[in-house]
C-alpha cells in the first residue's frame, strides 16, 4: 500500500477530513491561521486543531471586508468562511502575529459564524526577561477560555500527555526531514508538502501514528544516503500554498531538502523541556522556536537561523517564497539576502499570489536560478 497516499487525501480534501472526523467523534473543531496557536491547549481540551490555509476559491466575498493588497492567505481564509466552506469549525484561536491576521481577527468576530472566539494577545518580543511570564500568563488565560466555550476542563494529565504526543510528533518531523534531507529521493516534495499539511489538520495521534508507520518504512528501505545530481535547495518564507512549485523545482533539476516556512518546518520544530510549571514550559518553547517575521527576538536572530539551517544541510541555494503583500516577510527579505550573500549563498525571491501564480515564468525563474548553482555541496 502507499503508505503517504492517506496524507495526500488529506491535504487535497482538509475539509473533508474534518468534518468526517466531527461526525465520528462526535468531537469539536477549533481553527487557525498561524504556527504560534498553541497545539497543546487545543488538544488537551480534546478537539481538533485545523490550520486554514486558504482553498484557493475565487475571491468575491472576502473583497467586501479587505482591501486587495492583503496576502491571499487571509483574504482566501475569509473567502472561505464567508462562504460556508468551514460550518465545521466550533471556534477560532488568533494568536496575535501579523497585522493581517490581527486585523482578519477582528473582521472574523463580526461576521462569520465559526462559533466562539479567541484572541491569544502573545508577546511581540520574545527575547525579553518579562516574555515568559506574560506568555505563561496569555497561555493560562487560553486554558480558562477553552475549557469554558468546550465546557470541559484541561486537567494537568490531560495537559501532559497532549505536550507529550505534539513532542513526539516535533521529533517525528524532525527525523522525516534529516531522512528526507540526506535521501530526497525517497520521498518527493510535494509528498513531503501533503505530510506536513496533514500534520496541522489529522487528529494528532492518527497523524503520529501514521507518520511512525511511514518512518518505520523509510528506515528500513533506505538506501545508504548518496549524492543525488539535484541541486540542494532550502525553501524560505511564511504560507506555501502552491504545492506545485515543488514540482516545478525538480524538473529544473533541484530538490528542496530543508524549508524555514510557517507551513513547514517551522511548525515542528523545538521541543518542550517539561518542567513543574507546564504552561511555562510550553510557553518557553514558543519563545524558543525558530522566530517569525511577526515577533522579534533580536535583530539579527533570523538571519543568523537561515544561514544556520543553510550550511548545516548543505544548501546551494535558498528560495523564498513569499506570499504577496506579504509585509513582515518582505520587510525581513533584505537584510536576510544580505547575510546570505555575504556567506557566498545564492538566494531567489519568489513572490505567489493563490489566484494568480503563472506557471510559465515561475519555471523559467527556477531553471535558470538553478542552473547558476554549485552542484557540490
Ligand atoms: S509567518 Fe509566522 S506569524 Fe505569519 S502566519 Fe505564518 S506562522 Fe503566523
Ligand atoms: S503570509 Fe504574511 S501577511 Fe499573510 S498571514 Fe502570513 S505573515 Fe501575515
Amino acid at each position: 500500500m502507499d503508505m503517504i497516499q492517506q496524507f495526500r487525501d488529506v491535504s487535497e480534501h482538509p475539509e473533508a477530513y474534518a468534518r468526517k472526523w466531527k461526525q465520528k467523534n462526535n468531537g469539536r473543531v477549533v481553527g487557525y491561521l498561524c504556527s504560534y496557536a498553541p497545539e497543546e491547549l487545543i488538544l488537551a481540551a480534546g478537539a481538533l486543531g485545523y490550520r486554514i490555509f486558504g482553498s484557493g476559491h475565487t475571491i468575491s466575498r472576502a473583497d467586501g471586508h479587505l482591501q486587495s493588497y492583503s496576502c491571499s492567505l487571509v483574504r482566501g481564509a475569509l473567502e472561505d468562511v464567508l462562504s460556508g466552506r468551514l460550518d465545521f469549525v466550533d471556534g477560532m484561536v488568533f494568536p496575535h502575529t501579523c497585522d493581517s491576521i490581527q486585523r482578519l481577527s477582528d473582521i472574523w468576530r463580526m461576521n462569520a459564524s465559526t462559533g466562539f472566539h479567541i484572541d491569544a494577545v502573545l508577546p511581540v518580543c520574545l527575547n525579553t526577561d518579562s516574555a515568559r511570564d506574560y506568555m505563561t500568563d496569555v497561555l493560562r488565560r487560553l486554558k480558562t477560555d477553552l475549557e469554558q466555550h468546550l465546557k470541559t476542563d484541561i486537567h494537568e494529565e490531560n495537559l501532559r500527555a497532549a505536550v507529550e504526543t505534539i513532542d513526539e510528533i516535533r521529533a517525528g518531523m524532525e527525523k522525516l526531514y534529516i531522512l528526507r534531507r540526506d535521501c530526497p529521493e525517497q520521498i518527493n516534495g510535494s509528498d513531503l508538502h501533503a505530510i506536513v499539511r496533514s500534520s496541522m489538520v489529522m487528529d494528532r495521534r492518527e497523524f503520529l501514528e501514521a507518520l511512525n508507520r511511514l518512518l518505520d518504512d523509510m528506515e528500513t528501505s533506505a538506501s545508504m544516503p548518496r549524492r543525488s545530481a539535484a541541486k540542494r535547495l532550502l525553501l524560505s518564507g511564511g504560507a506555501c500554498t502552491f504545492p506545485d512549485i515543488y514540482d516545478i523545482i525538480e524538473s529544473a533539476g533541484g530538490v528542496v531538502v530543508w524549508d524555514d516556512l510557517c507551513t513547514g518546518f517551522r511548525q515542528w520544530s523545538g521541543r518542550t523541556h517539561i518542567g513543574n510549571d507546564l504552561l511555562a514550559s510550553i510557553a518557553d518553547r514558543y519563545l524558543r522556536r525558530p522566530v517569525c517575521p511577526a515577533k522579534h527576538a533580536g535583530l539579527t536572530c533570523r538571519g543568523d537561523e537561515l544561514v544556520r539551517m543553510a550550511k548545516e544541510n548543505r544548501i546551494a541555494g535558498v528560495i523564498f517564497l513569499f506570499l504577496k503583500f506579504c509585509d513582515p516577510h518582505a520587510f525581513d527579505y533584505p537584510y536576510l539576502k544580505q547575510r546570505l550573500d555575504a556567506e557566498g549563498i545564492s538566494s531567489l525571491r519568489i513572490e505567489l499570489e493563490d489566484q494568480i501564480t503563472a506557471e510559465g515564468p515561475l519555471r523559467t525563474r527556477c531553471e535558470a536560478f538553478i542552473e547558476t548553482l554549485q552542484k557540490d555541496m
